[in-house]
């Protein structure tokens, strides 16, 4: 395992720290591998640093260990947004998607990217004839070929070649022999809507542009579409591989609990308190003085704040936990503190670890809690965790097989096999 990860627990005690469970990351890959149909693949969207949780640790742990006993690493390929999201995370032995449409590759810095991309066999998404043509010209200059996916457009609006371009695109695509076709993909819409008819539209849309391209060239290609919602909630959207991020860090797609997914949140929240001052009856706290005790309170000030992506909006809204017991935050949140109330913890003392966001997901400070008070979803909650957290891979001994999948020799076969035949 790579000693960067190896974070020792006890080097971030005393500061705001975000705890990622490994063991529960992989225990979510199994959830999700479960409901996937026979030689459907895994891969691991890890954009936006992994949604806050770190995207190296996570690619390490969904690449490189393994579900239960034996078996092979969970993670088939890893996705990010962009080539700059790569470049931060470790060797991996598997594809690596890059899902930002590829456009303006000779503006600024972006062709040193591209270059970078394609010398390390990363799938580029094109999505129009000029951008094909970009890619074409910078691999040709690294002597490499490069790998491309095109991007669907099938209803989501959001990038990607119309079904009618597609053809026209594709033979661009096959007369540039610096460019292999990787995939072809899509995004639904409407996922998380389980009788969502625009679901179906969609994927008979993308089935109907792509389907005579697949049988022409077999396993070749790699067509996917589903994100979590779409491979828990949908049938018959899965293709040749699905793309879960939300799920693998344990959060359910449906926005809520659910318990026949019972999805582990891999992510726990956690701050020190570092101050206790009592404010008399009638003083107020924090600016703009938007709380006043109505008695001798005992406040508590945690060093986390909106910059944190603790959000403002939990002034005298949210709560904490402490010793397992809520307590309210009094006052405005600010931008690198936060008050809470501790009348009701009389034994509460300076050092002791406070949970903002628990990785209990009946917790009353579960993710899908705090989304609530946000009025956001979780997805908003998690990636604006602040680069100012420590991130914390915990549990990397209980991983069954990191043994396993250190050996150089195994690495060389798994890289072999990662182009999918
Ligand atoms: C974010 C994203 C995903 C993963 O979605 P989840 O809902 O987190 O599973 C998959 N594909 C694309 C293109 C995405 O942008």
């Amino acid at each position: 395992m790579d000693a960067r990860f190896t974070v020792d627990v006890k080097h971030t005690l005393g500061e705001p720290r975000v705890l990622v469970s490994r063991r529960a990351m992989l225990h979510n890959a199994g959830v999700v591998r479960r409901h996937l149909a026979p030689g459907v693949r895994l891969c691991a969207m890890l954009k936006a640093d992994a949604y806050g949780h770190g995207a190296a640790a996570a690619a390490d742990t969904l690449c490189n260990f393994c579900v239960g006993d034996g078996g092979d690493p969970p993670a088939d390929a890893v996705a990010v947004a962009s080539v700059d999201e790569a470049l931060g995370l470790p060797d991996l032995p598997v594809p690596v998607l890059i899902v930002r449409p590829l456009e303006n590759a000779f503006i600024g810095r972006q062709r040193l990217r591209i270059e970078e991309a394609v010398r390390h066999g990363w799938v580029l998404t094109v999505c129009s004839q000029a951008a094909a043509d970009d890619v074409a010209r910078i691999a040709q200059g690294t002597g490499r070929r490069a790998n491309v996916q095109v991007l669907v457009d099938t209803g989501l609006a959001r990038g990607g070649a119309s079904p009618a371009e597609l053809a026209d695109l594709l033979a661009r695509i096959d007369a540039r022999p610096s460019l292999r076709l990787w995939g072809l993909w899509t995004h639904f819409a409407s996922a998380d809507l389980p009788d969502s008819p625009f679901m179906a539209e969609q994927a008979a849309r993308f089935r109907a542009a792509t389907d005579a391209v697949a049988s022409a060239r077999g396993n070749r290609i790699t067509r996917h579409a589903a994100a979590s919602a779409g491979l828990f909630l949908h049938q018959g959207v899965q293709f040749d591989m699905v793309r879960p991020g939300l799920s693998l860090l344990g959060i359910d797609p449906s926005g809520r609990p659910s318990t026949s997914r019972p999805l582990r949140p891999a992510l726990k929240w956690v701050a020190p308190l570092i101050g206790i001052q009592t404010v008399p009856a009638g003083g107020t706290v924090g600016y703009g003085r938007t709380w006043a005790a109505g008695r001798s309170t005992r406040v508590g000030l945690l060093p986390v704040g909106y910059a944190d992506g603790y959000p403002r909006s939990f002034s005298n809204g949210a709560s904490v936990l402490l010793h397992n017991r809520p307590a309210a935050v009094v006052g405005r949140v600010s931008m690198d503190l936060t008050t809470i109330d501790l009348t009701d913890h009389p034994d509460a003392h300076v050092g002791e670890e406070v949970t903002l966001l628990d990785d209990n997901p009946l917790s009353p400070v579960s993710v899908y809690r705090l989304a609530e008070w946000a009025n956001t979803i979780p997805y908003e909650i998690l990636s604006r965790i602040g680069p100012r957290v420590k991130r914390v891979p915990v549990d990397p001994e209980d991983a069954e097989c990191a043994d396993a999948a250190e050996g150089d020799d195994e690495g060389a076969e798994a890289s072999d096999e990662a182009e999918f035949g």
